[in-house]
């Protein structure tokens, strides 16, 4: 019988806890990474915060110290990708021309940065932000720039902001729809942050497209889709990302907005699973399938899957939760609050700290805590629980929120 091996492709955020998690429960066989960064399994955050900001090094961005792989079981292959799946002969090909035999594979293949086909979007000077590399550019253009021109108001376009502008760069944001953050926040958390930055010398353009780049090798300027020309010495895009489906949809796994997998995090197939961004799965609490973009949800989802594959039989049933960090402003979301018919905030904007309470049919739903830690960590209790909260006292910042339910 085969050696029982464990197979990952992918080496992010979920793949190093999977890897961790294995071990944790005393995985016995085989673990293989693959990952095709030249990076250990790091974390991401910081990358258009701290790290961006040259306030962290390097090595404190790895998910484990480097020692950690350092395992006669654990065998790490970087600056490789898995480009096939044989799932009738349980094996994956990789970019080197190997095959590798696994007993479980775990696709933990992330997702990857939306581009923009415009005029001008080659040109030197333009990025994204993805990787350790992306900000090793754009730290360098950052500072010899004066003009930044960020495309896509959403948490990475606002945090790149929000640095630049700590590093004393003149800073325009280009965004389509007509307030930030527009995809995940309510009206009122978009308000306040619009302020904030208009209030740290950025120049938000709401309801704005880009047009083109403009320049010869270098990007010299842009053009709004209203034909406004804004002088740039870099720009930064941030439009969204994509999940890798390719890998799985090639190997005919079943793929939505994501990889499919179950509450084990098991895709159609019993000896595959998927971890992470790149995934399209059943949430219990909120009764539906979705595909998260998140630390938490890739952490949660390895832990699941790693003990479902040492034999356990566990289901991920998480409040989703996410967080940005823009100046002294901590963002803190519990939930999703897309779908409510009613918000209730507390505190006051005014002192930059305050909660908004998202709830629909009167349950809570979600909660945006800003500089608001406590409420924040109550409010997934409450959600995870599917309160119903009396609405007069929710809104009575002196009260707890642990203590507001029915
Ligand atoms: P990834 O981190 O994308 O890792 C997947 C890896 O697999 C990548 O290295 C990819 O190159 C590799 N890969 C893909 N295909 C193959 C293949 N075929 N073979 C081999 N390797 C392959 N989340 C939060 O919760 N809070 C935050 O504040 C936050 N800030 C962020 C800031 C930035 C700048 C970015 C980019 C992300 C941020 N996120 C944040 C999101 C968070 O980082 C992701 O949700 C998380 O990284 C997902 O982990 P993952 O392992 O699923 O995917």
């Amino acid at each position: 019988m085969m050696t029982q091996q464990v197979v990952i492709a992918g080496a992010g955020h979920a793949a190093g806890q999977v890897v961790a998690s294995l071990k944790q429960k005393k995985y016995d066989g085989r673990i293989v990474l693959i990952g095709d960064e030249s990076w250990l399994p790091y974390q991401r955050p910081p990358l258009s915060k701290k790290f961006l900001a040259g306030e962290m090094p390097a090595e404190r961005l790895y998910f484990k110290p480097p020692a950690f792989y350092d395992d006669p079981d654990i065998e790490v292959r970087l600056n490789e990708e898995v480009v096939a799946v044989d799932r009738v002969g349980q094996a994956i090909s990789t970019s080197s021309g190997d095959t590798i035999s696994y007993t479980d594979l775990v696709l933990a293949v992330g997702s990857r940065v939306r581009r923009v086909e415009t005029e001008g979007s080659d040109l030197a000077g333009v990025h994204y932000l993805r990787s350790i590399e992306d900000v090793n550019r754009i730290r360098a253009d950052l500072d010899a720039a004066e003009n930044v021109v960020i495309v896509g108001a959403g948490y990475i376009g606002l945090e790149v902001a929000a640095v630049a502008r700590q590093l004393g760069n003149d800073v325009t944001v280009l965004e389509m729809a007509a307030r930030v953050m527009s995809r995940v926040v309510s009206p009122e958390v978009s308000a306040f942050y619009q302020e904030q930055h208009a209030a740290h010398g950025v120049q938000l353009l709401m309801s704005t497209g880009l047009g083109s780049i403009v320049g010869d090798e270098r990007v010299t300027a842009v053009t709004t889709d209203a034909g406004r020309n804004i002088p740039a010495d870099m720009v930064v895009i941030g439009v969204g990302i994509m999940p890798n489906i390719e890998l799985a949809a090639a190997a005919g796994l079943d793929i939505d907005d994501g990889i499919v997998v179950d509450a084990r995090c098991r895709t159609v197939d019993e000896h595959i699973y998927a971890v992470g961004d790149c995934t399209f799965h059943p949430n219990a609490i909120y009764e539906r399938s979705l595909r998260l973009e998140s630390v938490h949800n890739a952490l949660e989802q390895a832990k699941t899957a790693a003990a479902n594959i040492c034999g356990e039989d566990i289901e991920y049933s998480q409040v989703p939760w996410f967080w940005s960090d823009q100046y002294d402003l901590k963002l803190q979301i519990a939930g999703l609050s897309d779908g409510y018919d009613e918000v209730v905030v507390r505190g006051d904007p005014a002192n930059a700290s305050f909660s908004c309470m998202y709830l629909r049919d009167g349950r809570l739903i979600a909660c945006d805590a800003i500089n608001a830690p406590r409420d924040f960590i109550q409010s997934k209790a409450l959600i995870a629980n599917r309160c119903v909260p009396d609405k007069t006292l929710l809104a009575d910042a002196d009260m707890q929120l642990k203590d507001v339910a029915q």
